[in-house]
């Protein structure tokens, strides 16, 4: 296993098992006694995008405001084995099983103390999933970065997603995100110059995690990065396996959050489309995105709209940050100053209502 910062060291660790046996691990920063707020991270990425310690990070922000924050690494987390070795997997099962165990774990510490939920990207997408299947009950609030009901992305990111699904049954098990471990000539350099879109960075591993999870879109606005951040990106970023493509592209083309396994009784307690559920939300929502979020469009203004149409009845709310991206909402030096307020705003207000 690879180092983590220290700042996360410092934390309570806890390792669980879920139902269906995958080993995740939470930790604990923050406040004693105060209300406790999950994170959940991106796919490919790690519960460290949400504690850089080059940074004033958004676990620092949360301490501030008097939160305690619950770092999850589900089984896509770039830290744990499972990723990479384990059996293959889809975002049902990060819904049926990861989310649901980890909020079970974290409700057991902290008694009935209010409970958030901040997820960015594929962990907002997972997230949707578990909350309109009403596995995870009374939460406090969620905040979803990025996307939520309804995704949507890019014409050139769509093929890249296509390209991805075709090499499924091939040799080819996983997108690494990191070039050295790729190198300049071997069975897959192929694919990574197909994934690889000629950015304007002269940094390879930059171009292949825009190249990869990014497929061929800006994952973030490189201004916006401190430059340790940028130079540890291939310590970030993890690899991608192509297992869990078909499922993001079935999604990507319903633009909306979809069961996989349909046939399977198991997944039964997940809804065939989680928008058509929605009514099944039962806390506040704010939804964030980038102004310039490339990865997913204006998905999560798409969601506003088709909630506030559809489901009156969902507490929802969108907030726009100017001149962002995507991940750099979280790992952006100055994400503390331009994004986390607006996090902390929502916490509070819902707070104060449940008060
Ligand atoms: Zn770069």
């Amino acid at each position: 296993m690879r180092s983590t910062s220290p700042e996360l060291d410092a934390g309570e660790l806890i390792s669980f098992r879920t139902a269906d046996g995958v080993d995740l691990r939470l930790r604990r920063v923050g406040p004693a006694d105060a209300p406790a707020v999950l994170l959940v991270h991106g796919h490919g990425v790690s519960s460290e995008m949400f504690a850089l310690p080059e940074i004033r990070n958004v676990t620092d922000a949360l301490a501030d405001a008097g939160y305690q924050s619950w770092l999850l690494d589900w089984r896509g987390s770039s830290r744990l084995p499972h990723n990479t070795s384990g059996r293959p997997y889809t975002f049902d099962d990060v819904a049926l099983y990861d989310l649901p165990a980890a909020v079970a774990q974290i409700r057991e510490r902290i008694g009935d103390r209010p409970l958030f939920v901040v997820a960015h990207c594929i962990g907002a997408l997972a997230l949707a999933l578990s909350m309109t299947g009403g596995l995870l009950p009374g939460l406090a609030g969620v905040v979803a970065q990025g996307v939520f009901l309804t995704p949507k992305v890019s014409t050139s990111a769509r093929m890249r997603v296509l390209v991805g699904s075709e090499l499924m049954g091939s040799r080819v098990t996983h997108i690494e995100s990191d070039f050295r471990k790729v190198g300049l000539w071997n069975r897959r350099t192929l694919l990574y110059a197909a994934l690889s879109r000629k950015g304007d960075c002269p940094d390879p591993t930059c171009r292949m995690v825009h190249g990869g999870w990014g497929m061929g879109t800006k994952l973030f606005e490189h201004d916006h990065l401190d430059a340790r951040t940028h130079d540890r990106l291939a310590d970030l970023f993890g690899a991608i396996p192509l297992s869990v493509l078909p499922h993001l592209r079935q999604m990507e083309l319903a633009h909306a959050v979809l069961r996989w396994n349909i046939d399977d009784e198991r997944y039964s307690a997940l809804p065939q489309n989680a928008l058509d559920q929605a009514d099944r939300i039962d806390c506040p929502v704010l939804l964030l995105s980038g102004s310039r979020n490339a990865a997913w469009l204006d998905s999560n203004r798409l969601c506003y709209e088709v909630l506030s149409a559809r489901n009156p009845g969902v507490d929802v709310r969108y907030t726009e940050i100017p001149s962002y991206g995507h991940l750099d909402t979280f790992i952006g030096r100055g994400a503390a100053l331009d994004v986390f307020g607006y996090i902390v705003d929502f916490l509070d207000e819902t707070s104060a209502r449940l008060a």
